[in-house]
């Protein structure tokens, strides 16, 4: 029995074969009380685990909520992959992943550290907004990695990083999939995962950057409607259709589809990606509004994206207008 993981994460794990699980079988096969058996589901719940529970038969998560496990995900990644990974870890829960990621020295070039936790209390999108997800529902994953040399269109890592991830839901069957400048992934007009890139540079030295992927699985109503009320509509997997969206062979995928992603980048520069882009742009022929930094609003029509990732949005008044990443939030108007 795994008795260093908190009560709460040996619940989770004794629950999410899909079966149902009885109170006091659960004490019984943890050796603990059915009262700490009944907190441990209450905090469960509280954090946002979509928890079934029918009288007389007990609780149950639902079967894709497996519990990320390192040694499953190591082993679906690719073996030209696997030798670029030299650690991959799965812990319970951390404030963010790319925060600890970011804590810890750069690898080596041509290494990656991986991180994925099952709850983070910190969760963070752009310019420190939370990020939700829920035990068991959805995909926190970090990574982080090292160029020798500072790669030109650094800034435009978002998008190379969309297009790995749109590469990996076509593998796993989602083809509907498609992007909004800079770091959205959306089905359907939905948000169904966000990107957030770090950096940390040191000036005529190499660059490491830490790479999050929110991706949501199964998040269960009540936080479909918390994030609702934030002005976001989000999606996930199972309601993009996904069959059997078993999170460790999607965080592999995601692992493989970046690491490849990075090493082309590295070799080939942002033209591949920029192409890819284009073809899943949401934003294309759409009536956008660029809110900047201080929260001026420049209304247009968005035109794609440029060789070197920068948004082009045709205005009435000052023609076409180029925006990079940094600081600015589009949206369709
Ligand atoms: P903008 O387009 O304004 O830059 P964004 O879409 O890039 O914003 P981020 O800053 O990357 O947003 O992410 C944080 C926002 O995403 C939150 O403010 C919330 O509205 C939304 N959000 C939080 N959790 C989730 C989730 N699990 N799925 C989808 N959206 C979420």
């Amino acid at each position: 029995m795994d008795v260093e993981k908190p009560l709460i994460a040996r619940v989770f794990a004794e629950l999410s074969d899909g079966q149902f699980h009885s109170g006091e079988d659960l004490a019984q096969a943890l050796g603990v009380s059915r009262s700490a058996v009944w907190k441990a589901v209450k905090a469960l719940r509280e954090l946002g685990a979509t928890l079934h529970a029918v009288r007389n038969r007990g609780y149950r998560l639902a079967k894709s909520s497996e519990p990320l496990a390192a040694e499953r995900i190591l082993e679906s990644l690719s073996s030209a992959v696997r030798t670029y990974v030299r650690r991959l870890e799965v812990v319970w829960t951390v404030g963010s992943t790319n925060t600890e990621l970011l804590s810890r020295p750069n690898p080596p070039n041509g290494s990656s550290e991986v991180l994925l936790a099952e709850y983070q209390t910190a969760g963070r999108g752009r310019r420190g907004r939370a990020w939700l997800a829920p035990p068991g529902g959805a995909i926190c994953l970090s990574l982080s990695w090292t160029f020798r040399d500072v790669p030109a269109d650094l800034g435009a890592l978002g998008l190379v990083i969309g297009v790995c991830e749109l590469r990996a839901l076509r593998k796993l069957g989602v083809t509907d999939a498609k992007l909004k400048w800079p770091n959205d992934v959306l089905v359907d007009e939905r948000k169904l995962g966000g990107i957030l890139i770090e950096l940390r540079a040191e000036s005529g030295g190499p660059a490491c950057v830490v790479i999050g992927i929110g991706l949501n699985v199964a998040l269960g109503a009540p936080l479909l409607a918390k994030i609702a009320e934030t002005g976001i509509a989000a999606t996930d997997l199972v309601t993009a259709g996904l069959v059997e969206p078993w999170r460790n062979a999607v965080a592999g995928a995601l692992v493989d589809s970046c690491i490849d992603g990075l090493l082309e980048f590295e070799r080939d520069g942002l033209r591949p990606f920029i192409e890819n882009w284009r073809d899943a742009d949401a934003l294309q022929g759409k009536m956008v509004d660029v809110r900047g930094a201080v929260g001026e609003i420049t209304r247009g029509l968005a035109r794609g994206v440029d060789l070197h990732g920068a948004l082009l949005v045709e205005t009435a008044e000052e023609g076409l207008k180029k925006f990079v990443s940094g600081d600015v939030s589009v949206r369709v108007s």
